[in-house]
């Protein structure tokens, strides 16, 4: 093995918690108790830091194999183990190692410290007390995780955000009443990236202020043209948590629904029931603005988050989406089928519509109706298009 340079970040576990009961005194404590723990078992050669309030780095200079490597690592654990003795009290406290090697996984300094964060978070989520390097599947999710956002800032960038439409029915008559809006973005190869794996790097990011506004702005503008041509449309758009902490976004949507000339009942926004369950008086008041311009309020996913029900008579909500894996599972399973049922029968209580999602089969659909679900959208009826397809549809 040539030489290579290894980096270590080292980061206390729980650190936080110990110096918010131990007071910050103790706190600064343990922090020396535990760098002089380190230099002790470190040689001339090898660099040690501390970078932030809990974390230190080891830079090795020279590492001749691997198993070197995995010494070092395992002794810095093993002395994290014995009890630190601070005013005449014993304190236990653990550690969680990065490990990062140039060449090996990183060519620059830059590299060496993310990739280290990186593994290091990996063996916090595998437990903490362990140390764990910066290994192919990590490489893999961090490139997947670089290259979706380098395909999310293009596509923002160049106005290639592309939004599909799913048609929403009356479940009885069988009459296209609204759509779902929903996102779309293609890679290189002009494979669709599923949603799911690109919002919350969206929401991570904060790109998904500007992906938002271009998925309500094409929506907006699809629903109005429709209008234009004689079909009343509703247009429900899906929106993120992250969209609701942005103290702007109510005058977003208004100024959207002005510069688009689509009438505000045209449009239903989709929240899931965990962007609700923030600070509830910003929230409630978020809502309130967005109810007073005249649009509609659906949450989506109904049944799989926390499933508060006070919620519903204190937000200005109007519909309730049960989700999809209820309908899937309820003609197999007693519970998803009562579920759906109470579901149901609750909306109808409070006066609120009902769409059943993910309706994929004939069986599907006669119960709903059975069950009094008035409205639905799943793969029986349409998948997803583009404009261009439902636009020939409403033809
Ligand atoms: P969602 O809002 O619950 O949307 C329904 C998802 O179910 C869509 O997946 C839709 O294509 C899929 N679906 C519809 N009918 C069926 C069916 O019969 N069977 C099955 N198996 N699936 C069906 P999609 O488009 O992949 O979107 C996934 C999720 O991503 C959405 O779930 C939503 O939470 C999120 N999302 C999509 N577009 C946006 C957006 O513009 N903004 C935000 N913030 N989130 C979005
Ligand atoms: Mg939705
Ligand atoms: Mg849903």
């Amino acid at each position: 093995m040539k030489k290579s340079v290894a980096l270590m970040l080292i980061d206390i576990d729980h650190f936080k918690y110990l110096n918010d009961t131990l007071g910050h005194h103790k706190g600064d404590l343990i922090i020396k108790h535990v760098a002089n723990r380190l230099e002790s078992l470190l040689d001339l050669n090898t660099t040690l830091a501390r970078i932030g309030g809990d974390e230190f780095v080891v830079l090795i200079p020279d590492v001749k194999s691997t198993s070197n490597v995995d010494s070092i690592a395992l002794e810095i654990i093993n002395t994290m183990a014995m009890p630190f003795r601070i005013d005449c009290q014993d304190y236990n406290l653990s550690v969680s190692v990065g490990v990062s090697m140039n060449p090996n996984d990183s060519s620059t300094a830059e590299e060496l410290m993310t990739h280290a964060d990186a593994a290091m978070y990996r063996a916090k989520e595998q437990g903490r007390n362990r140390f764990c390097y910066y290994s192919d599947d990590l490489e893999h999710q961090f490139k997947q995780r670089q290259s979706i956002e380098k395909l999310l800032r293009n596509a923002i960038e160049h106005e290639e955000i592309d939004v599909y439409y799913q048609p929403k029915l009356a479940l009885a008559s069988g009459e296209i009443v609204g759509v779902e809006a929903l996102v779309r973005l293609r890679d290189e190869n002009n494979n669709l990236v599923s949603p799911l794996d690109f919002i919350p790097l969206a929401e991570e990011t904060g790109l998904i202020h500007a992906l938002g506004l271009s998925v309500l702005k094409q929506s907006c503008a699809a629903a109005k043209d429709w209008a234009d041509k004689g079909y009343k449309i509703k247009v429900a758009v899906n929106i993120a948590a992250k969209q609701f902490t942005d103290k702007n976004f109510c005058n977003t949507v208004a100024q959207t629904l002005q510069e688009t000339g689509l009438p505000s009942e045209l449009l239903e926004l989709e929240v899931t029931e965990s962007a609700l369950m923030h600070d509830f008086e910003e929230i409630k008041s978020m809502l309130n603005n967005l109810a007073s311009l005249g649009l509609a309020i659906a949450i989506d996913d109904f049944g799989t988050g926390y499933s508060s029900l006070s919620y519903l008579k204190l937000f200005p909500v109007d519909v309730l989406k049960i989700d999809q894996s209820f309908i899937r599972d309820m003609l197999t399973d007693t519970q998803s089928m009562d579920i759906v049922r109470t579901i149901t029968s609750l909306a109808h209580t409070l006066n609120l519509q009902i769409v059943a999602e993910g309706i994929e089969e004939k069986a599907h659909l006669e119960s709903l109706i059975e069950l009094g679900c008035e409205l639905g959208q799943g793969y029986y009826f349409y998948k997803p298009m583009p404009k261009e397809a439902f636009d020939a549809l409403l033809n």
